[in-house]
C-alpha cells in the first residue's frame, strides 16, 4: 500500500506573517512557493514554504494571525518538526542559527542520527537532522546558504500522544508505516516508500497536559495519496474503525480529506496531484497572491485587508 503515506505537508499556526516569512525564507532558506489565503477564512494568509517546486514532503505551511496568542504544547498534537539536512551540515546550521540569535540545543543524537533543536519566534519546535539519504536530494541555494547545506525537506514529525496504541494502528494498518526502533518514550515508524518525509515518531506522554491550538503549534499533518483512488481507499479503511473522515475538499494544489486520529492529532490525506504550478509558472511560485476562483471577484478587498508580508520599499 505504498501509494499512501509519507508526509505531504505540515500546517501550523503563526502570529505576524511578515516575521514568519522573514524566518522561513530568510533564516532557513526555504522558498515561499505559494502565497494565498485560508480558503475557509480569506482574511488570513496561507503561506506555503518548500523546495524550489513545492515537492510533496517539503511543504511547511502557516496560517499567520497577527497578534495570535501562543498555543500550548501538549498531548494530542504534532510537535517537533524535523527537517533533513545532508550529513556534515549540522555545524553550519548551528553557527548560522546561533548567529541569528536563536537558542540552539544540541548537537544531540537520536536513533544514531545527529540533530539540533530550536524554535521559531512563535515557539514552534523545529529540528535539523543529518540524514544520510538527504545528500541525494537536490538542494536549493539561498542567500548565505550553499546548496550543499540546504534543507531538503522533512525528515519527519513527532506526535505527542497519551497512549500510542491507536495512533500506531492507523499508521501501520492504514498509512503503510512499519514499526521501527524505540528509544526511551519515543517509538519510530518508518514508511517504506522512497524519498523524503518517511518518519513518524510517537512520543508516549501519559499524564502530560493536553495541547491547545494557538501560535507556535502544529494544526495538522498531511500524508500523501498518489491519487483520488488511494485517498478513497484510506477512507474505506478508516470508516470501519469508527474514524470519521470528511468529504474530499478541493484545495486547488491538492485534494484533501481530514480525520482526527485516535491520539487526537488532526491528520489530512492530500493528493500529490495537481501540485503548485497549476496557477502560476514554477519560476514565479509565491511571487503574488493567488486566490481560488470564488474569491477572485473580491481580490481588491481581500488584498487591502491582508497585513503586509514584506517591508514597504522606500519611495526614493
Ligand atoms: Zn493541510
Amino acid at each position: 500500500m505504498s501509494t499512501i503515506g509519507r508526509i505531504h505537508h505540515i500546517t501550523a499556526i503563526a502570529s505576524a506573517p511578515d516575521r514568519n516569512l522573514a524566518f522561513y525564507e530568510g533564516a532557513l532558506g526555504l522558498r515561499m512557493i505559494k502565497q494565498t489565503v485560508n480558503f475557509d477564512d480569506p482574511g488570513v494568509h496561507h503561506l506555503y514554504y518548500g523546495d524550489g517546486t513545492g515537492s510533496p514532503g517539503t511543504i511547511l505551511t502557516f496560517f499567520p494571525y497577527p497578534g495570535a496568542r501562543p498555543g500550548r504544547h501538549g498531548t494530542g498534537q504534532a510537535e517537533e518538526i524535523a527537517f533533513a539536512i545532508p550529513a556534515g551540515s549540522l555545524e553550519f546550521w548551528r553557527q548560522r542559527l546561533t548567529g541569528l540569535g536563536l537558542a540552539v540545543e544540541g548537537p544531540a543524537e537520536r536513533f544514531g542520527e545527529r540533530l539540533i533543536a530550536f524554535k521559531d519566534h512563535d515557539g514552534l519546535m523545529l529540528e535539523l537532522v543529518e540524514d544520510e539519504t538527504a545528500v541525494g536530494l537536490p538542494g536549493r541555494a539561498a542567500e548565505d546558504i550553499p546548496a550543499a547545506h540546504a534543507i531538503r525537506g522533512f525528515r519527519g514529525i513527532t506526535l505527542w500522544v497519551e497512549d500510542p496504541a491507536g495512533t500506531a494502528r492507523v499508521l501501520t494498518e492504514v498509512l503503510g508505516y512499519t514499526p521501527g526502533p524505540a528509544e526511551g518514550a519515543r517509538l519510530r515508524f518508518v514508511h517504506p516508500g522512497e524519498g523524503i518525509g518517511r518518519i513518524v515518531d510517537l512520543r508516549a506522554a501519559k499524564g502530560f497536559w493536553a495541547g491547545a491550538m494557538g501560535a507556535g503549534v502544529v494544526h495538522h499533518v498531511a500524508f500523501r495519496a498518489a491519487d483520488d483512488t488511494a485517498q478513497a481507499a484510506a477512507t474505506a479503511a478508516l470508516t470501519p474503525r469508527g474514524i470519521r473522515v470528511t468529504p474530499q475538499q478541493d484545495r486547488t494544489y491538492f485534494r484533501s480529506t481530514y480525520f482526527r486520529e485516535p491520539g487526537g492529532v488532526l491528520f489530512e490525506i492530500a493528493t500529490d496531484e495537481p501540485g503548485f504550478a497549476i496557477d502560476e509558472p514554477v519560476e514565479a511560485l509565491g511571487s503574488r497572491l493567488m486566490l481560488p476562483a470564488r474569491y477572485e471577484p473580491h481580490r481588491a478587498a481581500i488584498e487591502a485587508n491582508l497585513p503586509p508580508l514584506r517591508p514597504a520599499r522606500d519611495a526614493a
